[in-house]
């Protein structure tokens, strides 16, 4: 039987009219626009297409997107008082700096400047500390996203048991305590783990973030388990040219697995819908409102 495919498109695009639904009854309740500052350092031609994209879905949403480009050669005071004033700035719901930056600006320094609850990355230490400590944070939006797909398949994840390879602060660490708050048995698999196969072998769930591609096949998998795929590689094609492919073999996984997302389309597109999600959230929390449920966890 041939896996159920995951479609993270219509599901973030779900979220997406979700969304504009509450920026509209922001904006006629109170007559609050939420508004998200992304800040982009440097000239990375990857960061300028998700900063131009994750502009664009703001607008799309009805909320009011600022976008910061500033020079390679900013230095990081240069950077922290612009954090400073976005923070200051009430019209500014969520903060967002394009990662990476440049060589010689410190990214914690940076990241741990931006005001907790603007955090809508969910990077800041204080938020990464509240997820771990079963408190309300900002969750990060990849895991939120792969979090809110699992949900959706499971309703109820307790008990389940959950393998996540990898342990990023941005992607492995904050994924492994969401499953932990939804009572998952969680193993966190990273680079010196030298027994993936046989934990595979027993995982309910499987969360790939491994960053190579095609790395998980099906045979380690257990018959009938979700697998979401994190990654994002660009491989040479059989045809000529390059293609995107994930962390996981989709063909044999999605021959042993229960269910499956595909790369792309899978996380990726959860990615940004998560990102105005946790925006329109922070506005909530802002303005001391009962934040929507659907948009968080
Ligand atoms: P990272 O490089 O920071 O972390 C990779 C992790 O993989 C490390 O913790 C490492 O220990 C682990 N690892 C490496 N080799 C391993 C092995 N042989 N066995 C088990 N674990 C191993 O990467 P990241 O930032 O967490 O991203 C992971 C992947 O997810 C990348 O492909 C990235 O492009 C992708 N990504 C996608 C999205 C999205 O929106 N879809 C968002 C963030 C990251």
């Amino acid at each position: 039987m041939a896996a159920d495919v995951i479609d993270g498109k219509s599901f973030a695009s779900r979220i997406r009219e979700s969304v504009a639904c509450y920026v509209a009854e922001l904006v006629s309740s109170i007559g609050v626009t939420p508004g998200l500052a992304v800040v982009l350092v440097g000239d990375d031609p990857a960061s300028q297409v998700y900063v131009r994209s994750k502009g664009q879905q703001t607008v799309a949403a009805g909320m009011n997107s600022f976008e910061h480009r500033l020079p390679a050669t900013t230095s990081q005071n240069e950077l922290l008082g612009l954090i400073e004033q976005l923070n200051a700035d009430a019209s500014v719901h969520g903060i967002l700096v394009q990662l990476p930056l440049p060589k010689g600006i410190d990214e914690s320094a940076v990241i741990n400047a931006i005001s907790p609850a603007k955090d809508v990355d969910g990077f800041h230490i204080s938020n990464a500390g509240m997820l771990s400590t079963g408190q309300k944070a900002m969750v990060p939006c990849t895991p939120l996203g792969c979090l809110m797909m699992l949900r959706q398949r499971y309703g109820d994840l307790s008990g389940l048991n959950a393998v996540v390879i990898g342990r990023s602060n941005i992607v492995g660490k904050p994924m492994a305590q969401l499953l932990l708050r939804e009572s998952c048995t969680v193993t966190v698999a990273h680079s010196r783990t030298t027994n993936l196969q046989q934990l595979l072998s027993d995982a309910d769930i499987v969360v790939a973030a491994v960053g190579k591609p095609l790395f998980v096949s099906g045979d380690w998998l257990k018959p009938g388990a979700t697998v979401i795929d994190v990654g994002i590689n660009r491989i040479e094609s059989a045809e000529g040219g390059t293609r995107l492919v994930g962390d996981v073999d989709f063909d044999s996984a999605s021959a042993k697995a229960g269910a499956i997302t595909p790369v792309p389309g899978g996380v990726g597109p959860m990615t940004i819908a998560c990102l105005l999600a946790n925006t329109v959230t922070a506005c909530y929390r802002a303005h001391s409102l009962p934040e929507p449920l659907e948009l968080s966890v």
